[in-house]
């Protein structure tokens, strides 16, 4: 489409997506990747980051719920919680409202991304960056995660696709620094794409995770902006139990926590469901 109307995602090299971008609110290049906003009538706005959708207003809450309850929720006890990239502050939105949550680092590569979206789309954050638990660094994740002394209990890398700046957030060597930089029970979850389409990011990810952690599958959950069918969160702990919390726990754990009627993705049961695999997933999954 050469319409100037078209917005095209351009993330995969023999399929395209296309939104009528009603108005181009921002079209800039940061230090780090190119970031694009516009609005279009279904989606709501489009945050595009080197051509490739990140969140639209319409359906961001799918993926930010189920990156963050899933984990604090399975854990039972997290209290120090680190995100790596997140810019637009949707996952720590949702970590935030665990008010057992005592701590939040995040450290994002691009200050634009969050100084961005705090101006143009402050309704993802909703005042997560001012909470006074919430400590933004800016800085590679990767060399963050290579240097620090911090210990969390849950890790969540909500990056950009390998490409660009969040290739090394896709290394077995940050897994490893990943499995250090959490407490013994704690659990590190990734974004892992569209498996129907990036299949290969899926497989590749658990291999690196497995060289590190005992416990290694994904979850699974529908982005519809994400075309190709369900997105994957891997999951990487040395807990196996952390995987399977029985359903009554994790309901008075979602209760406790005061979620219950703020989720509109994430809920208990469906938290279990997302951990089971078709078997053309499985198989990625396993190696
Ligand atoms: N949920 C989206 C998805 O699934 O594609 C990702 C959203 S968020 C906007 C992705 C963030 O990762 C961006 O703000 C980007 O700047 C950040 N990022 C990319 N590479 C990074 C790195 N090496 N260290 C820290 N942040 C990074």
């Amino acid at each position: 489409m050469t319409d100037k109307a078209w917005q095209a995602e351009t993330l995969h090299d023999d399929f395209q997506t296309a939104f009528l971008a009603t108005d181009v609110l921002y079209d800039t290049a940061t230090e780090h990747q190119r970031l694009v906003l516009f609005e279009n009538p279904t989606y709501g706005r489009v945050l595009m980051l080197d051509g490739a959708t990140q969140l639209t207003t319409a359906d961001e809450f799918v993926y930010h719920e189920m990156m963050a309850h899933t984990p604090i929720l399975a854990h039972g006890v997290a209290k120090d919680i680190l995100i790596v990239g997140g810019g637009d502050g949707g996952v720590a939105r949702e970590v935030l409202r665990h008010s057992t949550v005592e701590r939040l680092v995040q450290v994002e590569i691009d200050d634009s991304v969050v100084a961005f979206s705090r101006q143009y789309l402050p309704e993802i954050s909703a005042g997560a960056f001012d909470d006074p638990r919430h400590e933004l660094v800016i800085a590679d994740g990767a060399r963050f995660m290579a240097e620090t002394e911090r210990r969390f209990d849950v890790i969540i890398v909500d990056s950009t696709d390998p490409i660009g700046p969040a290739q090394v957030l896709f290394t077995e060597a940050f897994y490893a620094d990943c499995r250090r930089a959490l407490k013994e029970d704690g659990i590190l979850i990734t974004q892992s794409g569209v498996p129907f389409i990036q299949g290969e990011e899926l497989e590749a990810g658990a291999r690196d995770l497995r060289a590190s952690f005992a416990d290694v599958w994904c979850y699974l959950c529908t982005v519809p902006t994400y075309v190709g069918g369900e997105m994957a969160l891997g999951w990487a702990s040395d807990q196996p139990a952390h995987r399977r919390v029985p359903l009554e726990v994790l309901e008075v754990r979602y209760e406790a926590a005061g979620l219950v009627g703020k989720t509109r993705y994430y809920a208990p049961d469906l938290h279990q469901a997302a951990f089971v695999l078709p078997p053309y997933i499985k198989r990625l999954v396993i190696g």
